[in-house]
């Protein structure tokens, strides 16, 4: 029998072999896909997930890699991403804006600030995809995307078949989106009328209170844990005097405790060995279970 990457790539001539993942995450660690597309078009990914099912091997799909630690031996079967048309944002009408999945959620804020349509400005400094943010229904304390979805647009990787989630159907609650195991293609958003100054002021103030509290220029993917109900895992973190505690090249962050920094050309075991030691403190002192928000994958 042929190699199951021969006859993805006949399939699929576009698909490319062992690629470094490292460059397509914020963390920037992170191996090999066996196979990886950048998918321009409906049609290629349609036909990428119908072949990644006739040949058997499972799918991934990576938007700007903001919220990912790769695992160093990389990811099995197909990474899929996408380009193309899917970076589009369209303003049909009725204060509503429609998305495209690798729309970057910044563009998307300022595009629709732009014309006077305001809802989403506390998520501007999120530096993913759309479709990240609604896989994550990424947020901050002050909003998150979900509320404004009205309607999703998914490809079911079992057909390649595409739908659209109403929605009644959708469910967000924190740091959980309505996509998993689909693939996002985009989204039609519900927004209200403003005044573009006002607008505009606010998304400023928010990436100024970002620029202010976060470490925005260094190698990480933002929050490391999720906060334990009524707590806030930085403080936790802070608190067990681990903050700028190093393994390895990775540490937690001077600057905020509940993000991991790659300081030193980190690989993926030194993440999961901090994460790993603070769980277990934060465990052993206050009793509490950290849940990791970032998302880990490969092997
Ligand atoms: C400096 C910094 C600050 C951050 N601040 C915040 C913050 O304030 N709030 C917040 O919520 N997050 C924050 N994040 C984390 C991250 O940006 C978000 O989780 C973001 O939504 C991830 O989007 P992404 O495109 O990078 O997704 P990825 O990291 O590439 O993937 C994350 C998950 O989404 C899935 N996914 C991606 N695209 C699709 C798609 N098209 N269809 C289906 N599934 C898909 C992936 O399979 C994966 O499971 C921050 C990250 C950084 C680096």
């Amino acid at each position: 029998m042929r190699d199951w990457r021969e006859a993805l790539t006949a399939a699929v001539p576009r698909v490319v072999l062992d690629e470094p993942l490292a460059r397509y995450t914020t963390f920037k660690i992170g191996g090999p896909a066996d196979a990886f597309l950048d998918a321009r078009e409906r049609d290629e990914v349609r036909v990428a997930l119908r072949a990644a099912r006739a040949v058997g091997v499972p799918v991934f799909v990576l938007g700007w890699g903001s919220n990912l630690l790769v695992k160093d031996r990389g990811v099995r079967g197909l990474v899929l991403r996408l380009t193309g048309e899917f970076e589009k944002v369209s303003f049909p009408g009725g204060d509503r804006a429609r998305a495209g999945a690798a729309v970057r959620v910044p563009q998307l804020v300022v595009a629709c600030a732009e014309k006077g349509l305001s809802g989403l400005e506390p998520i501007v400094g999120v530096p993913g995809t759309v479709g990240g943010a609604l896989a994550m229904n990424a947020g901050t304390r002050d909003g998150e995307i979900g509320p404004a979805v009205l309607e999703i647009e998914a490809a079911d990787p079992a057909d390649g078949s595409v739908r659209v989630l109403p929605r009644e159907a959708l469910s967000f609650s924190y740091r959980h989106g309505p996509v998993g195991g689909l693939v996002a293609l985009s989204c039609l958003l519900q927004l209200k009328p403003g005044i573009k100054g006002d607008i505009m002021s606010a998304v400023a103030r928010y990436q100024q209170k970002r620029l202010q509290t976060q470490p925005v220029h260094t190698f990480n993917v933002g929050s490391t844990f999720k906060n334990p109900p009524g707590r806030f895992a930085a403080q936790l973190i802070e608190q067990l005097g681990l903050k700028g505690h190093a393994i390895g090249g990775a540490r937690v962050s001077p600057v905020h405790a509940n993000f991991i920094e790659n300081f030193a050309g980190a690989k993926a075991s030194d993440v999961l060995a901090l994460v790993d030691l603070i769980r277990e403190r934060a465990r052993a002192t206050f009793g509490v279970a950290l849940e990791l928000e970032m998302r880990v994958v490969g092997e």
